[in-house]
């Protein structure tokens, strides 16, 4: 779409304001308003300005100024809004007129440029299953105020049950027993279709939703996948659609990857391929999984770079109290045709050429999708570089369950990083697969570990409750 279309929709539509958008490091939306009076060939050219000193982990406050340049591919209409608003996603500039280099879209794109450049192929393809949760407004904000601040499965479980419309106690969700019964049982069934019909009124092609294993109101809608920095603007409007249409039902959702002590978390799988000219690269009729050598090699780069690619791709403290044995989020750093204890995963869709592709099951929405996406396609492409393969490094194929396997047999087993302190350590020691090409610069990551490093720090200085029950009355 030229700026010349985008101008022309805005008179068609009889669109009053237009929404110029940039994504933060920690993967937030940000927006300036403009009236659609105000926007003109002009905008498209000189950008919007904005200040980048106030945004974390951006500019210094003496080189605050920064332009939104808009992406003009990018353009939906606000679902949401009284006035007829249009959202147009950009990419951020310096006043030099060069590309930021920490706006996480620039590194999405150089991403596939470097794909590109790498003589591997010329796409590839991802799809996250952004799992979350939809809360009682009333029970998130007492949880949020509550001296004792404990959530554990069995309450939330309650609280759900007791809150529904009606009252009706004997259609309980069991703690996991969320995956997809009917309603009564199910009860959000409405939300996620509103959910839906708006992402689908927004452009995103959406194939499915249902209720996720978790007691409490867990949920998953899944949409159709796409290329890197165009999967990554899908979920930033994916986000914006739960979030907003909880609101509209006086719920709130949460991508929070565990909300709960004792239940599922919410991850986000992603699911990739890569193609040459239209023709898929993962494929191998008869092997194992139906798996290339390249795809093999890829997955080698994703699990050899896992622990210093999970600082990015579960960058949150509470990242890691998902990454626990027994909820179906992988702990192991192994691949699997089927096994959902591993991290990567090769699904049963993967028997058809096109089809064929690797789930990364590791990641959870607190990931900034462009740094995530991109930091794992970097993994894969070294793994391929370096005909990395799993299997010689004892990274499986892995078919049992690895969760039942005895201690000796976990011991030959690599883990994924304990918390996110060991995950940035991590980082800290195997960045260069990320900075190939420029993809990322050594600024960028330094200055990502010192935001994340703060993060942890003011959570570990924090007093827990679950402190309170070990040790207040010694
Ligand atoms: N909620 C699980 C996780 O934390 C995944 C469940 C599923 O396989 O969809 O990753
Ligand atoms: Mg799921
Ligand atoms: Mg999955």
């Amino acid at each position: 779409m030229s700026a010349q279309n985008v101008l022309d929709l805005i008179k068609e539509k009889n669109i009053e304001f237009v929404d110029f958008r940039f994504v933060d490091l920690a993967g937030r939306a940000h927006h300036i308003t403009l009236p659609a009076t105000e926007v003109d060939e002009d905008t498209f050219v000189n950008g919007v300005a904005f200040d980048g000193s106030s945004i974390t982990g951006f500019r210094g406050i003496e080189q605050s100024d920064m332009v939104m340049m808009p992406d003009t591919e990018s353009v939906y209409v606000d679902p949401f809004t009284a006035h007829a608003t249009l959202i147009v996603m950009s990419n951020i500039y310096t006043p030099d007129g060069d590309r930021y280099d920490r706006d996480p879209r620039s590194i999405a794109h150089k991403a596939e440029e470097f794909l590109q450049q790498s003589g591997v192929g010329t796409t590839a393809f991802f799809a996250p299953e952004s799992e979350f949760f939809i809360f009682d407004d009333v029970r998130y904000e007492s949880t949020m105020n509550s001296s004792s601040f404990f959530v554990d499965s069995e309450e939330a479980a309650w609280n759900t049950n007791r809150k529904e419309e009606g009252g009706n106690l004997a259609f309980k969700v069991g703690v996991k027993g969320g995956y997809v019964p009917v309603a009564p049982v199910d009860s959000q069934q409405d939300i996620r279709s509103e959910m839906v019909r708006l992402m689908q009124e927004s452009g995103l092609r959406v194939e499915r939703h249902h209720h996720e294993v978790a007691t409490a109101g867990q949920a998953e809608i899944n949409f159709r996948f796409d290329t890197l920095t165009k999967t990554a603007d899908n979920l930033m409007k994916y986000k914006y659609i739960v979030h907003n249409v909880a609101r509209q039902y006086g719920k709130v959702a949460t991508f929070m990857p565990k909300p709960l002590f004792g239940d599922n978390g919410s991850g986000m799988h992603v699911h990739t391929s890569i193609f040459n000219e239209g023709e898929p690269l993962f494929y191998e009729k008869g092997a194992y999984a139906n798996l290339s050598e390249l795809a093999l090699n890829y997955i080698g780069g994703i699990l050899y770079h896992a622990p210093a690619l999970i600082a990015i791709t579960n960058p949150s403290t509470n990242s890691f109290k998902r990454l626990v044995p027994g909820y179906e989020a992988p702990v192991n750093l192994v691949f699997s045709a089927g096994n959902r204890s591993a991290a990567v995963r090769i699904p049963v869709a993967a028997v058809t050429p096109k089809g064929c592709r690797i789930e990364f099951r590791t990641p959870d929405s607190t990931a900034n999708p462009y740094l995530a996406f991109a930091a794992m396609l970097m993994a894969g492409l070294d793994g391929i570089k370096r005909k990395i393969d799993p299997r010689a490094l004892g990274y499986g194929p892995f078919d049992k369950n690895i969760y039942e396997l005895s201690d000796e047999e976990k011991a030959e087993i690599r883990s994924v990083p304990g918390n996110l302190d060991e995950a940035l350590d991590a980082l800290e020691a195997d960045f260069e697969f990320l900075t190939e090409g420029g993809v990322f610069t050594k600024e960028f990551i330094d200055n990502y570990v010192d935001v994340k490093r703060a993060e942890a720090k003011a959570v570990a200085i924090r007093i827990h409750p679950h402190e309170y029950g070990l040790y207040f009355d010694c």
